[in-house]
């Protein structure tokens, strides 16, 4: 199965990814925790690019086109084999970033970045989504807390372009309402982990 975990910043996505990874191991699935952009050399390489604070230039088609190539690289190299040899997939971010980022706060278009990327993954949608739900501005209130994260471009965005992206998930789940889950990630961890487990195990005992 390949499940993605999506939101804006400081939702919580990647500590609660990792912490129901090992979970799910102890309880003896074949689990592989992964992330985008990156996952794989030639992908993490991509994400430098994009990330990198000092590309203020960057084009928003161009930081479109790069996500999508970081992700057909990281699906064909590393998820497409997992999924053959029966293994569930955690993937911190994927398609829905891009719709929301690039398609919505950015203004390219939902459609025209849902376009590029059925280009760069084919048939390969998720199974099932995970939409972590949270305030944009409380958020980035735990990210201005965490000293410890490393910051990139995307830490000058001001809270307008992280409202976007907050509408944006809202209208994906309006559009793929069977895939993306939302959870409450406005919760002490162990509630938002709690939730997000007894999602994923409902969906992989049906
Ligand atoms: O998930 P993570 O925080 O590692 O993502 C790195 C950065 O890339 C974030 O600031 C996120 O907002 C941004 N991003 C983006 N468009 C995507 C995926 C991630 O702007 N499609
Ligand atoms: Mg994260």
């Amino acid at each position: 199965y390949f499940i993605t975990f999506e939101g804006g910043e400081g939702a919580g996505k990647t500590s609660i990814l990792h912490s129901l990874g090992k979970k799910l191991q102890d309880q003896g699935f074949d689990v592989v925790i992964t992330r985008e952009p990156g996952g794989i050399d030639i992908a993490e390489k991509i994400r430098n690019i994009i990330l990198n604070p000092e590309h203020t230039a960057m084009d928003g088609r161009t930081e479109a086109l790069l996500y999508a190539a970081a992700r057909r690289q990281h699906l064909v190299e590393k998820v497409q084999p997992a999924l053959e040899e029966g293994k569930i997939i955690l993937c911190d971010r994927f398609i829905d970033s891009s719709l929301a980022y690039q398609g919505y706060a950015r203004g390219l278009g939902i459609d025209e970045v849902f376009s590029i990327n059925q280009f760069a993954i084919q048939n390969s949608m998720p199974d099932l989504t995970l939409l972590f739900d949270i305030e944009p501005r409380k958020g980035l209130e735990r990210i201005a807390a965490n000293k410890d994260r490393e910051r990139n471009r995307l830490d000058l965005e001001t809270i307008a372009f992280h409202e976007k992206v907050y509408e944006a998930y809202q209208i994906l789940v309006k559009r793929f309402p069977e895939r993306i889950q939302v959870i409450n990630a406005d919760q002490v961890f162990d509630d938002v982990e709690k939730d997000s487990l007894s999602l994923i195990t409902q969906y992989l005992n049906n």
